[in-house]
């Protein structure tokens, strides 16, 4: 078996990588890793007029955050093959060889020719057909081509896709697809500007680079009849193709685009970036997502792992992964369940990994209260800056507005304290005992007073586990805490 060698392959020219992209290039990273194979990243520049240097480096930082680090990249090419970009990658003996075969040839036609021809035939295509009629290579005599290069004319090279002929290929997702290729036009090789086409440079560089595998978004089927044409043409190993399915809505009407991912509150970019107007747009890293629940929860989109564990760690989701487990239809969108995967991540991250997040304000805990202290804000948070909000309820003691502490609550609080030196407090059981025998004798149910008693602690109405959290306070800051709630008005 040969090396399995998978790329993505960005154009720097219409978005910021959004998470198709970035689930495109999981699925590619996924496969090459699990094989113990190559993942490359390439630069697809050959529209010079819409190229933006930014999105590059972009690609490159959202890479780093997600801890992908690719074989070779534009930005650290494997020097064996040379640049991995494409405008700086020579295609010119490609180009030489299919017109030499007669496999393409000049166009001369001008903007007015080809306008003439869309008005004159309605869904004008140029191909078999109509390329008799039009001015190349094909239809003028060699002088006036050679008179025509001569003088500099305006040219492209076109690929001569011949007639009707079935193009079928297995997608190792969508199984056999067979395309005519009269729904195929022939296709621009080198444009008017002397630059490689996407479809050119696409097959050329996927062959010098051993691609054996291309996993790319469904938009790309209608491409791959001619570009198997092509590698047929080289007379090369065609890789193997797998469309990958669209990414759905929540609600699984129509695609996720960036204008219906805004109304659904889902950030279509892993960073952050300032859109055309100048505004912010917030990415899954400005949310507080860990890369890798955002990976783990993306991977999911489409894929189903083949068992019912859905939180994985990168190696489980390497080693699962397997095309025929991919989706052939679209997958819908799935916020909450991210936002869930996020806070199982929370929940299973090691403490002292969350150490950097967490507001000591001060040396008043042991290392094992730390400890106790992170374990309850990690069970009540969804991402590492809800942690906070429980932590600081260990160092500031509450405001209360707004909640009238009751006689039964008094009562049974005031002996409390009069007994504190009997309880425990390393022990929440004693802590509970103590003041379940203090409302029995009162006749008070324990119910009754734990509102006030959360209160007292906490400052609300819900928060970590009261028994532990006195533990944790401990004697002096419990009888300070419930001591301001029975002077209190
Ligand atoms: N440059 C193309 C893109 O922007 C790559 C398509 C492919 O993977 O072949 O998505």
């Amino acid at each position: 078996m040969k090396t399995v060698i998978t790329r993505i392959a960005p154009s720097p020219t219409s978005n910021y990588a959004h998470i198709g992209n970035v689930r495109t290039l999981l699925y590619n990273y996924f496969l090459a890793k699990k094989f113990g194979g190559k993942f490359l990243v390439r630069c697809e520049d050959t529209d010079r007029d819409r190229y933006r240097p930014e999105f590059l480096d972009y690609f490159k930082d959202m890479c780093d955050w997600l801890g992908i680090v690719p074989d070779a990249s534009y930005w650290n090419p494997d020097t064996t093959i040379g640049s991995f970009t494409q405008s700086e990658r020579d295609y010119s003996d490609k180009i030489k060889f299919l017109l030499d075969n007669g496999l393409a040839y000049y166009a001369f036609d001008t903007k007015d020719d080809l306008d003439k021809a869309h008005k004159s035939t309605t869904n004008f295509k140029y191909d078999a057909n109509t390329r008799t009629s039009m001015k190349n290579s094909l239809t003028m005599s060699k002088d006036d081509v050679d008179a025509a290069l001569a003088t500099g004319m305006t040219y492209v090279i076109r690929y001569a896709v011949p007639a009707n002929t079935d193009i079928t290929f297995t997608d190792a997702i969508l199984g056999d697809i067979t395309i005519n290729t009269n729904t195929v036009d022939d296709k621009v090789l080198l444009k008017s500007n002397g630059i490689g086409s996407y479809h050119l440079c696409n097959v050329c560089d996927d062959h010098d680079m051993g691609v054996t595998h291309v996993l790319r978004g469904q938009e790309w089927i209608n491409s791959t009849p001619f570009h198997i044409l092509l590698y047929k043409a080289f007379g090369w190993d065609i890789p193997t193709f797998a469309h990958l399915p669209l990414i759905m809505n929540p609600d699984g009407k129509g695609k996720l685009s960036k204008r219906t991912a805004h109304k659904y509150g889902i950030p279509i970019a892993p960073l952050g970036y300032t859109d055309d107007k100048g505004i912010y747009q917030n990415g899954w890293k400005d949310l507080g997502y860990d890369p890798i629940a955002f990976i783990n929860s993306l991977s999911l989109i489409g894929w189903n792992p083949g068992h019912d564990v859905e939180i994985m760690s990168m190696t489980d989701m390497i080693s699962n992964f397997s095309l025929d487990r991919v989706h052939k239809s679209g997958a819908r969108f799935d916020m909450d369940k991210a936002k869930w995967i996020n806070s199982q991540y929370l929940k299973n991250s090691t403490n002292d990994s969350l150490i950097p997040f967490i507001n000591i304000k001060d040396s008043r805990y042991s290392l094992e209260k730390l400890d106790m202290i992170i374990d309850l804000a990690k069970e009540r948070s969804d991402f590492n800056r809800d942690l906070n909000k429980i932590v600081d309820l260990f160092y500031n003691d509450p405001i209360i507005t707004n909640f009238i502490f009751d006689d039964n609550y008094k009562k049974v609080m005031s002996s409390f304290i009069d007994n504190i030196d009997s309880v425990r407090f390393n022990n929440t059981g004693s802590i509970k005992l103590t003041i379940a025998a203090i409302c029995d004798g009162f006749g008070i149910k324990i119910g009754k007073v734990m509102p006030g008693l959360r209160m007292a602690l906490v400052g609300g109405f819900s928060g970590p586990d009261l028994m532990t959290t006195m533990s944790i306070l401990d004697k002096t800051q419990t009888i300070k805490r419930i001591t301001a709630s029975l002077i209190k008005e």
